[in-house]
């Protein structure tokens, strides 16, 4: 499509992807002959799936490594540029995984393990990552030998085995996401994008090109179209619903945030943790490994493991296994004082978009499928770190006909579909 031609861009999913490609593409020059509209299926607006539900790590050490090397540098311009500290918590954080044994008191019988009814235990595999790279500190040994840092106060001395940084200063840093995903979206609407609340059913086309997509409006049930040149196609686990031949699966995993008593200050660190719980009268000690999130404001984030029930419908239907989430708690209280103590306030679950292939996110236009189809998906436990990436990325190739900033063909739909 030659740049005098106006474009009318959909974009279909108000996650953190679809979000920050909406505000990256508003602010391509060439958008002021652009239309473009973001359409999000939850009644509730944006931030509703996982980009809304998730920890918000942001690291040097994650994976793709392409991806990665871009979207830190683009996270730390966004922060700059819009003062992501206080609109999105955007900071620096130390980051460890930490060993050791959780303690509980005789009245907690029933510790669970965190995962939800109706799936088995998965993981999230975020830890994957580290490899052999620039800034990762990879000799367990060398790791093993360093104690708790000096302010991480909130774990208890004698219950700790090991602290383990899992990167150097400056490699690890943190947002909130769906402070982060809304403030995007905001920003993207502020540059012109439009909003449809709707469900897409199917992107249609003819000659083998994108002409529009259709879309159940919610308050009527009708079914209507949106022409469109081209689609960008951001539904996280949903994606498949519509282009079936996506190979995305989706990993449903449960959270729960904590504050602390107001005269305790929680410092800034991520635990990647393996506790040891006791045995108690139903159950032998056994293993289980919350990753814990400071943030500021003193909230604390925690997550369990993921597990494979099933994708329902919409974001809307997502269902959240109370159990589950009270194991959580039970677990990060059983090594913690202060979260013993805290108020838990969300209680949550979300789905996760995994290439069930390897490999991903999916990144690229799908030209096999119909031109003008592009996809952005497939994050696994990395699309809050790698939307900005992507979203630059996507806006080359839709305003420019090429991706620039990076060689992303590893991730191209041509190799991964
Ligand atoms: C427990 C947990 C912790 C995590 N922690 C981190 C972390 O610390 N760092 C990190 O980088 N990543 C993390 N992640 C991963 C991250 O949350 C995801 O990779 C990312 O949110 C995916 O974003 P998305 O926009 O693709 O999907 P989603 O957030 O699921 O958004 C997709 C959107 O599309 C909409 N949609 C679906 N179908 C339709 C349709 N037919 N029509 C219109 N709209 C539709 C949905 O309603 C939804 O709003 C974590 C994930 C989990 C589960």
């Amino acid at each position: 499509m030659s740049s005098t031609q106006s474009r009318e861009i959909v974009i279909i999913g108000g996650g953190i992807i679809g979000c920050t490609t909406a505000y990256y593409l508003s602010c391509h020059p060439s958008s002021t002959s652009a239309k473009i509209i973001l359409i999000e299926a939850s009644e509730h607006g944006p931030a509703q799936g996982a980009s809304g539900k998730a920890g918000g790590l942001v690291a040097k050490w994650a994976y793709p490594r392409e991806l990665v090397d871009i979207s830190f540098s683009e996270h730390v311009k966004l922060a700059q540029e819009h003062n992501g500290k206080d609109r999105w918590g955007w900071r620096f954080v130390g980051c460890g995984s930490w060993e050791g044994k959780g303690e509980v008191s005789p009245s907690e019988a029933e510790l669970g393990t965190g995962v939800g009814r109706g799936g088995t235990k998965k993981s999230l595999e975020k830890t994957f990552g580290l490899v052999s790279d620039d800034g990762v500190i990879r000799d367990t040994k060398v790791r093993k030998s360093k104690g708790l840092p000096d302010d991480l106060l909130w774990v208890k001395d004698d219950l700790t085995d090991s602290y383990s940084p899992m990167a150097t200063e400056g490699g690890t840093a943190q947002v909130h996401p769906y402070q982060f995903t809304t403030s995007m979206f905001d920003l993207a609407k502020e540059n012109g994008v439009a909003y449809i609340n709707g469900r897409v059913k199917s992107v249609t086309q003819a000659d083998g090109k994108v002409t529009g997509i259709e879309y159940v409006e919610p308050t009527t049930n009708e079914t209507k179209t949106i022409p469109a040149s081209q689609v960008i196609l951001a539904a996280g686990a949903w994606s498949p619903k519509i282009i079936p031949q996506l190979p995305i699966s989706a990993t449903r995993a449960h959270s729960i945030t904590i504050h602390p008593k107001p005269s305790i200050t929680i410092s800034p660190y991520v635990l990647f943790t393996e506790i040891t719980l006791p045995s108690t009268n139903s159950q032998r000690g056994k293993i289980v490994s919350p990753e814990i999130y400071a943030r500021p404001d003193n909230e604390v984030y925690a997550c369990g493991p993921g597990d494979d029930s099933l994708l329902p419908e919409t974001v809307d239907d997502v269902l959240v296994d109370e159990a589950a989430c009270d194991s959580i708690h039970k677990h990060v209280a059983s090594i913690s004082q202060e979260l013993r103590e805290g108020t838990v306030d969300k209680r949550q679950a979300c789905f996760l978009p995994i290439v069930s292939s390897g490999g991903g996110p999916i990144v690229g236009e799908a030209s096999t499928i119909a031109k003008g189809l592009y996809i952005a998906t497939g994050h696994t436990c990395w699309g809050i770190c790698n939307a900005p990436g992507t979203a630059r990325a996507i806006t080359e190739l839709v305003m420019d006909g090429k991706i620039k900033c990076a060689n992303l063909k590893k991730l191209s739909p041509s190799v991964l579909l």
